[in-house]
């Protein structure tokens, strides 16, 4: 057991919160941070806030350098309030509206992610003069939770929009490209570099010089994920053999793998139905914070608080709400003890990406996901 697992787990028996809940060691998140630093040590790294956007995390990573990248106004405002500085955040939702880019350069944002002529004639009205990087779209294996064709645009248009930035007085500083997330084959991004590359030859009057890889690196549910020194080699790997001697500034957008493996979420069992298999009901499920469980993307570890059962059989897990969607996994082969029973508390690891943020609002009254920051191991912010 890590020790910020133990640190969440005695929180847990020291304060007994309300289930269900999502409990996040910060001190884990920045460590997180660093180690990522640490194999990337002259790449920028920008915090994909959506992935989780408590307060306390994006502090923390604030005082430890990072810089963010955000999607709206309101994680710009988050961030600002949190300590950033505005210049240290990069727009990098490529679908936005005028009036949030307008918002995004009053509040000092320069950098942009676009993938489309309708955003860059609205950034050139509404943010002038900011630095625009153009996303491609990958066209390479799709990861766990694919972003199928909604972003990004193949290199012909890249070509064409970056020329078109430059020509309406905005700096075209780049490219991105996201692999998409829990992305576990890593010739994605020997692919998505190798096209990045390319457009750079093709614009040598341009002064492009920024690369950025976005997010996508895993870790390890049910399954196990390539750890950050083999994403690492491989990355630095595709630099160098597409970009010999010159590689552009580096820019990653890490979500997933700073703060999954620092949450955990603990739930309840509110029924159990027998049968073969049985149906086990839990307190959290779809709309409650385990949105990523859709397609039975992202199968969690799952296990029983302290007890190890003689015996265990296969179950079908499925959430409290009544819709008939808030099935977690039925295909998916879970087992739990065969004399589990309601009442009895289950964890579920690595918990801490895409849940709270995902939660909804009050979907058949249920509020959403609670979460516990823990700093020093106390109880810094409860959300
Ligand atoms: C969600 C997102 C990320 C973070 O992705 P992870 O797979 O969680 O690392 C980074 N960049 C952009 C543009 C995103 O939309």
């Amino acid at each position: 057991m890590s020790e910020a697992l133990g640190r969440i787990r005695q929180f847990l028996t020291t304060h007994a919160p309300a289930m269900p809940c999502l409990v996040i060691d910060v001190d884990d998140v920045v460590a997180r941070f660093g180690e990522f630093r640490a194999h990337f040590p002259t790449a920028r790294a920008c915090y994909a806030v959506k992935a989780n956007p408590a307060p306390a995390i994006v502090r923390a990573l604030a005082e430890a350098g990072a810089e963010f990248d955000v999607a709206s106004p309101a994680e710009i405002d988050l961030c600002l309030r949190e300590g950033a500085a505005p210049r240290s955040l990069s727009y990098g939702n490529p679908i936005k509206k005028a009036t949030d880019i307008a918002y995004a350069y009053d509040r000092g944002v320069r950098e942009f992610v676009t993938d489309s002529a309708g955003d860059i004639d609205n950034l050139a009205a509404h943010a002038p003069g900011a630095q625009v990087t153009v996303r491609l779209s990958v066209d390479a294996p799709a990861s766990v939770t694919p972003f199928g064709r909604k972003f990004g645009c193949g290199p012909e248009l890249a070509v064409d929009l970056l020329q078109r930035a430059e020509r309406s007085g905005l700096d075209a500083a780049g490219l991105a490209f996201h692999v998409g997330s829990q992305q576990l084959d890593r010739s994605a991004w020997d692919i998505a570099i190798g096209t990045a590359a390319k457009v750079f030859a093709e614009l040598t009057t341009l002064d492009l010089r920024r690369l950025n890889l976005g997010g996508g690196f895993g870790v390890s549910y049910a399954g196990e994920a390539p750890d950050l020194e083999q994403y690492a080699s491989t990355v630095h790997h595709s630099l160098d053999a597409h970009f010999p001697g010159h590689t552009p500034e580096i820019v990653f957008e890490p979500g997933r793998i700073l703060t999954a493996e620092a949450g955990l979420i603990r739930t309840e069992v509110v029924l159990v139905k027998p049968g073969d298999p049985r149906w086990v009901y839990l307190d959290i499920g779809r709309y409650n914070g385990l949105a990523e469980t859709e397609n039975e993307y992202i199968a969690y570890r799952i296990e029983t608080v302290e007890r190890h059962p003689e015996t265990d059989g296969p179950v079908i897990l499925a959430g409290p709400t009544c819709d008939g969607d808030d099935v977690l996994y039925q295909h998916t082969p879970y087992r739990l003890p065969s004399d589990l029973k309601a009442g009895e508390r289950l964890d579920i690891l690595s918990a801490g990406a895409y849940t709270a943020s995902y939660s909804s609002v009050s979907f058949n009254g249920i509020a959403p996901l609670r979460t516990y920051c823990l700093v020093d191991g106390k109880l810094a912010d409860e959300l």
